[in-house]
């Protein structure tokens, strides 16, 4: 059992939350201008205002913290007791020991990383999968959102944090010595929020670094939480992704729990581009109740403030499950809608609705997109392509012309191109699509049919869709943790 406890003793105190997923916004009181030293190995560095949110602010979510052996010898556990002296500490060999009582989202792990620690996403059986890597450092999620795949996957409860980020850096190294023609996107979102708990643990911003110089990799960070600032201020970000999650506001109120409302995100996405990231954005799970045209073209119309220019992907999901899942949701007004069995087991939305879904936010997102790119190309859904200045998927709308909101998507992009501009340090990366004239769309766990039906052709045929839905070289054995992430984080 315990080989030691420090405040182990001390009785926890209820936190001011309550489960995740109850209505509120502790996220909602981020500060924006918040940052962390990530090297500190405690919070004596922090700016005590700072201090003092993240402490009123992780309060909120935990009621106490496992250390497991050898873990503790790492800065993030110092790290973490320093910022949150008050939290009930239990020292255990051995995950195992945390008792049945703990076994919840209130409950923070520290430990390290066991066997492989680079993943691939195993895919889907019928669909097409975009071989995303995926490196431990965070999993589980107490944001709450009630649509959560990891609900359905993940059996143990407590947050886990792998405070030891060298093994996975290492095998990120080596697969990119072992791909050096291949683009790579590797990222941490899928079984939890990349930075939920980043600036109390700061296990990114090694990531980051030491990944900087690698000009074939991407390096994503996802989240629905605005919690940028203790990342803006490192030099070199090289391939780092900040990403975030989109819905229309009305679904993320009633939704996604403590999620951060689509303000804020896309606030936090604007100060990530202007500190040198590069942006990227998932509608996943696209949620078609009535009215979702109007939410989702909100919500595209708003992306339009940001630069074109310095986003690497979008993907597209939309709502799916599988029966683990749906046992385990509460009754939500979004379940009463018609979905079908699909050869991997999911239930989804019928094929001809995907369709519509994908066609409507391809449409509105390529003028966009297309206008930040020069000389761009977009599939159309006949299979040919097509000049930015000409039509879009939808053969609506002009790239150059008006946009679904009425307002020029390039000329808006061109404005952000001129407000953030390449950051100090940023190299060419491979792959990418301003360098081949693609648009940076994808959907996550598609059939060929709604692929061909939307686009006109499969992705890896050629440019920079063929080049992420190949497999890297090495990439190690299938993750069974978490066979479709899309909508987890
Ligand atoms: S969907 Fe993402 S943000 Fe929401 S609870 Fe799951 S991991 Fe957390």
């Amino acid at each position: 059992m315990n080989y030691s406890t420090s405040s182990a003793d001390r009785p926890c105190r209820g936190g001011a939350a309550g489960a995740a997923g109850a209505g509120g916004g502790a996220a909602g009181e981020a500060r924006k201008d918040g940052h962390g030293s990530g090297e500190d190995g405690g919070g004596a560095l922090l700016p005590p205002g700072l201090l003092e949110w993240y402490r009123n602010y992780y309060r909120r979510f935990l009621d106490r913290l496992y250390i497991t052996r050898g873990a503790e010898d790492f800065p993030v556990a110092g790290r973490a007791e320093s910022i949150l002296p008050d939290l009930p500490v239990y020292r255990i060999e051995d995950r195992d020991e945390i008792p049945a009582e703990h076994r919840n989202a209130r409950t923070l792990l520290l430990t390290l990383p066991k066997g492989r620690t680079v993943d691939r996403c195993p895919g889907s059986r019928g669909h097409l999968c975009c071989n995303y890597l995926t490196i431990d450092q965070y999993m589980g999620c107490p944001l709450g959102c009630s649509y959560c795949i990891m609900k359905g996957y993940l059996n143990f409860e407590p947050l886990v944090a792998y405070v030891d980020p060298s093994p996975s850096i290492e095998a990120v190294l080596d697969l990119a010595r072992n791909n050096p023609d291949r683009p790579l996107r590797i990222g941490t979102g899928e079984v939890g929020d990349s930075l939920f708990l980043d600036p109390l643990l700061g296990l990114a911003e090694p990531v980051v670094r030491a990944l900087s110089g690698l000009s074939n990799v991407s390096f994503e960070l996802k989240t629905k939480t605005d919690h940028v600032g203790h990342l803006l201020d490192i030099p070199q970000k090289g391939g780092a992704v900040l990403a975030f999650s989109l819905n229309p506001q009305f679904l993320i109120d009633r939704e996604e729990g403590y999620a951060v409302d689509l303000e804020r995100r896309l606030d936090a996405a604007r100060r990530a581009v202007e500190a040198g990231y590069r942006l990227a954005f998932h509608f996943d799970p696209i949620i078609a109740e009535p009215g979702w045209q109007e939410g989702y073209d909100g919500v595209v119309r708003r992306l339009f403030e940001l630069p074109a220019d310095r986003v690497a992907w979008i993907s597209l999901g939309t709502f799916r499950y599988i029966p683990a899942l749906k046992k385990r949701m509460d009754d939500r007004p979004y379940l009463y809608s018609e979905f079908v069995p699909c050869r991997d087991g999911k239930y989804r939305y019928p094929q001809k609705m995907r369709i519509e879904i994908y066609r409507f936010l391809t449409e509105r997102l390529a003028p966009w997109l297309a206008g930040g790119r020069a000389s761009t190309r977009f599939p159309s859904p006949a299979g040919g392509e097509q000049s930015a200045g000409g039509q879009s998927a939808g053969g609506e709308q002009s790239a150059g012309g008006q946009s679904a909101g009425g307002q020029s998507a390039g000329g808006q992009a061109a404005s952000g191109q001129a407000a953030s501009g390449r950051a100090a340090g940023d190299m060419p990366l491979a792959g990418q699509p301003e360098q081949n004239g693609e648009l940076p769309i994808y959907f996550c766990m598609e059939s060929p049919a709604v692929w061909k039906a939307v686009f006109g052709r499969l992705p890896g045929r050629e440019g920079y869709l063929r080049d992420i839905f190949q497999h890297a070289r090495g990439g190690g054995r299938l993750s069974r943790r978490s066979p479709d992430a899309g909508q987890g984080a």
